[in-house]
């Protein structure tokens, strides 16, 4: 204990001192503080977002950050934030680069996502990831002390409603979005969303064969009639409904063209060499084109 409480005197000084958007300075490079209490730490563009939000109980995190050492940045500024524990965190997926650290965080933190996301875990999960990561570094190996997988706690079906302290947390499951259980975490007060990777900052998704894209632009309707003030996407810097409208264009676009080069005869070989979109030269993965091609070239064949 002696070695944290010169930490948590500096948070009740920094409690103080500060109010507003110098917090999240203080608690490093790419943090956010999005609205009083709530933070994402969104290191770039395209590494995995992951935040934290305060209530009078204790904290809700929503992903468990990319690294373990993103884990490590994460606890550090909440503990400068708050001395409250952490309750509840709530992945948005299933993949290991927002749920491969939940063990940072758990215990004492209860583990939320849709139904059939510790099944999907289980049938994702990389025993090699820990090794890999700890031959990054010794400090990579040093964050990863105590890793194991840890399936959530609570499974929830459709919807669920958690409350806690004063806030309300709105979890809406999204259907073959992204990975085998994804889920939109919704604030109503705060007009916060938390979208999942069913849409991410300017980036091609590596779209897997269970994505089905007409529910992804189902879900962006769906999240867009929710009017969120703030979107945070799973990756890249926190956003607005434009990122709904981006993607939307990019798969409307995508879904036009190959259907034209489908109804020419083309095979889907010649449509993944031949189709570009040029349109989107700046959005990072270009190489996962053409795994969103084959995904609109199973929409248009149906
Ligand atoms: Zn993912």
């Amino acid at each position: 204990m002696k070695s944290t409480l010169g930490m948590f005197g500096a948070a009740v000084v920094a409690g103080f001192l500060w109010v507003g958007a110098a917090v999240a300075q203080d608690l490093g490079p790419g943090f956010h503080k999005i609205k009083d209490g709530i933070y994402t730490f969104a290191p770039d563009q395209g590494t995995t977002t992951c935040s934290f939000v305060v209530t009078e109980e204790g904290v809700v995190m929503i992903d468990a950050c990319n690294s373990p050492l993103h884990s490590r940045n994460m606890l550090a500024a909440i503990k400068k934030v708050t001395d409250k524990p952490i309750l509840f965190l709530i992945d948005t997926e299933t993949h290991s680069d927002h749920t491969g650290n939940h063990f940072v965080f758990s215990p004492p933190a209860r583990i939320i996502n849709a139904e059939g996301a510790g099944a999907g875990m289980k049938k994702e999960y990389n025993p090699k990831r820990a090794e890999t990561l700890a031959a990054q570094s010794p400090e990579m190996r040093e964050a990863l002390k105590g890793e194991k997988m840890i399936p959530p706690h609570i499974e929830y079906k459709d919807r669920m409603t958690l409350n806690v302290g004063e806030r309300t947390f709105e979890l809406i499951y999204l259907k073959n979005v992204h990975s085998f259980a994804d889920t939109a975490v919704w604030m109503p007060k705060e007009r916060v969303l938390f979208a999942s990777s069913a849409a991410n900052v300017k980036t091609f998704i590596n779209m897997r064969p269970s994505v089905v894209i007409p529910d992804v632009l189902a879900s962006y309707k769906l999240m867009k009639s929710l009017n969120p003030e703030i979107v945070i996407a799973g990756h890249g810097q926190p956003t607005t409904t434009k990122i709904f409208d981006e993607y939307e264009g990019y798969y409307t676009l995508l879904m036009k063209r190959v259907g034209e080069m489908a109804a020419k005869g083309m095979t889907l070989d010649q449509v993944k060499q031949e189709l570009k979109m040029p349109e989107y030269a700046d959005w990072q993965g270009q190489d996962r084109l053409p795994v969103n091609i084959e995904q609109a070239w199973k929409v248009v064949k149906k």
